[in-house]
């Protein structure tokens, strides 16, 4: 038997299991009750965890379960600031309870300054919310998260990449920064359709195209912090499109919202028929206009979207034989028409083979999954480091 465990190990399990027994823990960690018990009564005197009686007692006292004392914790202010300009604001707790949420639209030209904006939205937070003890921040884009960095940012200009650094010294509170995708996992493992899912993909498709893989349980992140790229793998190698990063043929380039609208707009302007041409006098066309045309019928909307889903069904196609994960939830608007989505599975159904099972499915949480991904980043990261820790329990 092991001689000692930390208590954020400890933590990590509590949280984990929701609700947990002491011999439940000394099981798992392999420690005598003894030696548990006291790593408990610590904690209990720290107001970390709080014990319950819960259910039937076969005779005797009834089992006492542990868990995370969720009001002895601070508020988490969390910001998502989307790749397509709409920042999501959300308050909350620990166990991914929301407290308070707005969502802005950020006009085009405002995009550029994301840093002030960011930093503008946490100090008007702050003084109407006193009880905060940690900063989320989630962007599109490559991020370094252990080391807090934007290191590629193709949405937004940013004049520091050091956005952790930055933010912490300003409000001398813990930071942190994950990229989106990754950060859109992590809300499926805690609240959504992937809490009994230890392998499973994000694939996100809104003006980029990104994914993330959940591997054992943990959101992978790669040696250059660059894992789910997928929007840049070259699935056309004949393309002359050049993509964001400087390639030709990316993904993301033949199938992202940006991609279809530019394809569409361009066939259009050369006078092929499509009802979206009467819009296209008066603006410039977005994503409802699209799954519009789908909608309507429209031979030049259905033939490029169904383009566009045999492109993403060949990279869905290359993860599934990677990873061979059990499933795959998609995110973004195109994947709310069931048009769409049949189109999907019948393309891949196409080059997949019978054997590898992996079921694709929209995700559940329609518009809230942008609300809870700055939250879902605290909340898996809260017991790795005890100055996090510390700093974010009321005293
Ligand atoms: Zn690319």
């Amino acid at each position: 038997m092991k001689e000692n465990v930390r208590e954020e190990e400890i933590l990590k399990t509590i949280k984990e299991y929701g609700k947990i027994s002491r011999l439940e823990l000394s099981e798992i960690f392999n420690l005598t009750s003894a030696r548990i018990s006291k790593v408990v009564k610590n904690l209990l005197d720290k107001k970390m965890v709080v014990e319950k009686a819960v259910g039937e007692s076969t005779g005797g006292r009834p089992p006492v379960y542990l868990s995370i004392n969720n009001e002895n914790f601070k508020n988490i202010l969390g910001i998502n600031f989307t790749s397509n300009g709409a920042i999501y604001i959300t308050h909350g707790k620990i166990n991914c309870e929301i407290i308070r949420k707005r969502k802005i639209i950020l006009d085009d030209e405002d995009k550029e300054k994301a840093l002030e904006i960011i930093d503008d939205i946490i100090s008007k937070e702050l003084e109407q919310d006193k009880d905060v003890g940690a900063l989320s921040i989630v962007m599109a884009g490559v991020i370094d998260e252990e080391k807090g960095l934007s290191v590629m940012s193709p949405h937004y200009k940013l004049k520091t990449p050091k956005i952790v650094e930055y933010f912490e010294r300003k409000y001398n509170l813990p930071v942190l920064l994950e990229n989106d995708v990754r950060a859109m996992a992590l809300v499926e493992k805690q609240i959504g359709s992937c809490r009994n899912t230890e392998n499973f993909v994000i694939f996100n498709v809104s003006q980029g195209i990104g994914s993330a893989s959940c591997i054992a349980k943990k959101v992978y992140k790669g040696y250059n912090s660059m894992a789910g790229e997928a929007g840049h793998i070259v699935i056309n190698t004949n393309s002359i499109r050049k993509c964001s990063c400087g390639k030709r043929g990316c993904l993301e380039a033949e199938s992202s919202e940006i991609a279809v609208i530019k394809k569409i707009t361009s066939e259009i302007k050369i006078g092929k028929y499509s009802i979206l041409k009467e819009i296209l006098k008066e603006r410039e066309l977005n994503i409802k206009d699209i799954l519009f045309g789908i909608r309507k019928k429209d031979f030049l909307v259905i033939q490029v979207m169904t383009e566009a889903m045999e492109y993403i069904a060949r990279g869905l196609n290359i993860l599934i034989s990677i990873l061979d994960p059990e499933k795959i939830v998609l995110v973004g608007e195109i994947f709310n028409s069931k048009f769409l989505m049949d189109t999907l599975r019948f393309e891949l159904n196409k080059i997949s083979l019978d054997i590898q099972k992996c079921g694709i499915e929209p995700t559940k949480l329609g518009e809230e999954l942008y609300f809870y991904c700055s939250i879902a980043v605290v909340v898996e990261n809260i017991f790795e480091n005890k100055f996090f820790t510390e700093k974010f329990i009321n005293n």
